[in-house]
């Protein structure tokens, strides 16, 4: 692909971008050109948390931020080994030849516990990496999960400008991250394994109540009988709980992603899903409200970050955390104390 305004970028160093030269301006109109280069640049740029970065990054959302906000943002979770790479690159695939062009991101705060990211293994979707029609990013270790929830947000805007038309954001399904991704997302998908409620290991009932859409990955050959059973429970299961949309029924699929059994049905899903909450104004308002609880996020992890780093604040937090942790201070008191020795200094 053409790579027009040619932002100056360049590797250097430990792999820090410099983009001295380049302005997000140019870098915006090389991202919307359609270069691939630009876009991975631009995500890199939203990922780092480099102060210098940072402020690049924003400017390149303000610039972009108008070729924004088309796309159909898809979460999908779901417990290690039911099936999720499985599947997106199934999903995506089917879409890609349906016309979408489809951006795949990964959230993956447990990467730092030394697991290494979600999407890094290179054997994972290589069809689907491979299409011209899909973007695949991989993860990077995050520190903070505020942090990590800022890059996807901005990367999902950064995939938006680029002309992509789906955004995925995987999570591993650990719990974390899931809250934060249902809140920059439209719909959120669900796999699990071919395994009944009880049998199932490490999935919170949090979780299944922010499904719209639950699939009981598997069903093929031995584990078919399975997996209708088990989608057969979920689907009782969700019916008993209130919706959370009143446009939306939660869809229980058993699906294969290995042999595509089911799995067209889920793009049919997503189009029923957005077709309807657009036509009640849900779609529209839910995305005002997710952009004003990002507003808060990001005010909250600003003063967080600026209350850490007082002097004041910082030469006394581990005594401080020390004494409530051991039931000496209340923790209402303690704040306070700490507050009024933050508001003195700024
Ligand atoms: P993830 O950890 O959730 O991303 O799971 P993967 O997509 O890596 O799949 C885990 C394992 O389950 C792999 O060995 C896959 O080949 C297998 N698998 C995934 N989908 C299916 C399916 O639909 N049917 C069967 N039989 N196996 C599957």
């Amino acid at each position: 692909m053409k790579d027009l305004g040619r932002p100056r970028a360049a590797w250097a160093g430990k792999g820090w971008l410099k983009f001295e030269m380049s302005g997000p301006d140019e870098l915006a109109a090389a991202l919307r050109s359609g270069s691939r280069r630009a876009l991975a640049r631009a995500v890199t740029l939203v990922e780092s948390t480099r102060p210098d970065h940072r402020e690049e990054a924003e400017r390149l959302i303000e610039a972009i931020l108008p070729a924004t906000g088309g796309a159909t943002r898809i979460g999908i979770t779901g417990p290690p080994g039911a099936g999720k790479s499985t599947f997106i690159e199934r999903f995506g695939l089917d879409g890609v030849a349906r016309g979408h062009r489809i951006a795949v991101l990964a959230v993956d705060p447990g990467s730092k516990r030394g697991g290494g990211a979600i999407l890094g293994d290179k054997t994972r979707m290589t069809e689907l990496a491979k299409s011209p029609g899909a973007f695949i990013r991989p993860s990077s270790a995050g520190e903070q999960s505020g942090g990590v929830a800022r890059r996807t947000r901005e990367a999902i805007l950064v995939c938006e400008a680029a002309g992509f038309d789906t955004v995925l954001v995987e999570t591993v399904g650990a719990g974390q991250s899931e809250t934060s991704v249902a809140e920059m997302v439209d719909m959120f998908l669900l796999i699990l394994p071919p395994a009944a409620g009880d049998e199932l290991q490490g999935i919170k009932r949090g979780i299944i109540e922010l499904a719209d859409l639950i699939l009981v990955n598997k069903a093929d050959g031995d584990l078919l009988e399975h997996a209708q059973r088990a989608a057969a429970e979920y689907a009782n299961a969700v019916h008993l709980i209130r919706p959370a949309l009143a446009e939306w029924q939660v869809t229980v699929r058993a699906v294969s992603a290995l042999t595509g059994n089911g799995t067209d049905g889920v793009w049919e899903d997503a189009d029923r899903f957005r077709a309807a909450l657009e036509a009640s104004g849900a779609w529209a308002r839910r995305r005002a409200a997710q952009a004003q609880a990002a507003l808060w996020n990001e005010i909250g992890d600003g003063l967080l970050d600026r209350f850490r780093a007082a002097p004041r604040v910082a030469a006394r937090l581990g005594s401080i955390e020390r004494e409530v942790a051991a039931c000496q201070r209340s923790p209402a008191s303690a704040a306070r104390d700490l507050l009024a020795a933050f508001l003195k200094e700024t």
